[in-house]
């Protein structure tokens, strides 16, 4: 039996709001679309955790052992300020406030996230399709929309007419929006509008003399409307239907809604299969925004320059702590939880070395119920994670073993009486959700070796030193590093040991 058959996967799809058995639409596969950054600016702590979730989410399908291809999009252009299709180009906007041209702002911003990334050890997309590089596709699928009768043209702008399309299918099942309650909210149109009713959206923009991101087109030159992008490049690499679409909350409505309507609308197929949102950031019980101030950048975070921050918390305290909460609930930034995880980080990675180091000697007495209780713990890590990628609960069941480990260092526990099948599956269960699937990194252990390294350097050369009789120098060596903190020994064989003080 396969991990895929023995651990089930149950997600929250928010299409219907309930919890789904999930089946590939092809066995051992999955396709996955993600809204990615929009890289106007530098990446804020509510991204890192959008990405973060959806992160865990491919490493534990990929763990299963299904073939996942992960898309996620750069968003360089056609974002414009507000949903209301008004108002400057994010990027073009910052590109002219800067005197730049906007592609120098796409590269800088584009990999300032990828940094970040890195930092977080949230690893890439299998395909990473940007809105600049697929103008030709948004500008085929904006014509298949009129000539569907879904799209009309005004004076050289397109808009998706959202009346006619919910007249064939249904707008607002994935949001639950009501199109005569949208309609009656907000701003009237008047006369200078070009929508024929204020819910139609723009699928390409006529271009103002003075906009800088300028394609041609049938209709003159523009740009696409920032929705049409992702329909665009999540069907042309995952299909007309695909698994599972993902982003945070707060792009259900109306970006997410307008994906499934340009789909629908074009192709006649529902584009997705399951839909996952994440949830928003707080700091100390407030929604996390500029406005307030209480929003910092994972920089502030690390180096914990931030007034809201006692002091500076490492990329992996920072996974883990997000980790602590289920993707789909609010998440609670404050001092305090911060240090908590930093130490329940420690515990579990303490565990990890001294697992490392534990070897099965063979079985003597064996214990069913020791064995079974090990077998049961690996078994409740893929459960919880096929619960809808629970990662809070199967933090508390790392716990659980975590002292299982330590019990088995100190003698509490005796491996010997555990079949050596469930040790082994215990320690490559402990070993892959720690590193593989919650994507931890031991922090520290790049630094130890380099550390390491210099001293054994150092004490050959005050080896070489005293066999040369330069005790001048051979003393220098000792001293110095005493003054930093290390200890050197010699012992009675010439060796020499070193402790940190
Ligand atoms: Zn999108």
């Amino acid at each position: 039996m396969t991990s895929i058959e023995k651990f089930p996967l149950h997600l929250t799809n928010s299409l219907s709001g309930e919890k789904e058995l999930f089946t590939p639409l092809s066995p051992g596969k999955l396709g996955l679309y993600v809204c990615g950054p929009t890289v106007y600016n530098d990446v804020h702590l509510g991204n890192v955790r959008t990405f973060l979730s959806f992160d865990i989410i491919t490493r534990y399908f990929r763990y299963l052992g299904y073939q996942v291809r992960y898309v996620r999009n750069i968003t360089d252009v056609g974002h414009l300020e507000n949903d209301a299709d008004e108002g400057e180009d994010k990027i073009g906007k910052k590109a002219r406030l800067e005197q730049l041209e906007p592609m120098e702002i796409v590269k800088t911003y584009t990999e300032g996230f990828h940094e970040v990334m890195r930092q977080f050890n949230i690893l890439p997309p299998s395909i990473e399709p940007s809105a600049t590089g697929h103008i030709v596709d948004q500008i085929e699928i904006t014509k298949t929309l009129i000539a569907n009768g879904f799209a009309y043209e005004v004076n050289g702008s397109v808009y998706f007419d959202v009346t006619k399309y919910n007249q064939a299918h249904h707008y607002g099942i994935l949001s639950g929006r009501v199109i005569e309650e949208l309609m009656e909210s907000g701003r009237k149109l008047d006369s200078q509008d070009e929508k024929r009713n204020k819910v139609d959206f723009a699928l390409w923009k006529k271009a103002s003399p003075f906009h800088i991101m300028r394609w041609p087109s049938p209709w003159g030159e523009g740009f696409p409307g920032w929705h049409i992008e992702c329909t665009v490049m999540s069907t042309k690499y995952l299909g007309e239907t695909f698994d599972i679409h993902g982003g945070g909350m707060d792009l259900k409505f109306p970006h997410h809604e307008c994906e499934i309507a340009q789909a629908k609308g074009a192709y006649g197929k529902d584009p997705v299969r399951y839909w996952i949102h994440s949830n928003m950031l707080t700091v100390n019980g407030q929604k996390m925004s500029k406005s307030l101030g209480n929003s910092f950048l994972p920089r502030e975070l690390f180096s914990g320059t931030h007034k809201l921050l006692d002091r500076g918390y490492s990329p992996m305290t920072v996974r883990f702590f997000m980790l602590q909460s289920h993707y789909s609930s609010t998440l609670d930034f404050s001092n305090e939880a911060l240090q908590a995880a930093e130490k329940g980080f420690r515990k579990l990675t303490n565990a990890l070395a001294t697992l490392r180091k534990l070897e099965h000697p063979g079985v003597q007495e064996l214990s069913l119920e020791l064995t079974k209780d090990m077998q049961r713990l690996a078994d409740e890590c893929f459960l919880n994670m096929s619960d809808d990628f629970n990662t809070a609960k199967t933090l508390a069941v790392l716990f659980e073993m975590a002292s299982r480990i330590n019990d088995m260092k100190s003698g509490n526990a005796r491996i010997e009486q555990v079949s050596v099948e469930a040790f082994l599956y215990f320690k490559t269960t402990y070993t892959g959700f720690l590193e593989k699937v919650l994507g931890f990194q031991e922090e520290s252990e790049q630094n130890d070796t380099v550390l390491k390294g210099t001293l054994d350097i150092l004490i050959n050369l005050r080896k070489k030193a005293r066999h040369e009789k330069n005790f001048a120098l051979s003393d220098k060596i000792r001293d110095d590093l005493k003054a930093l903190g290390v200890q050197l020994k010699d012992g009675k064989d010439g060796e020499m040991t070193y402790s940190f003080e």
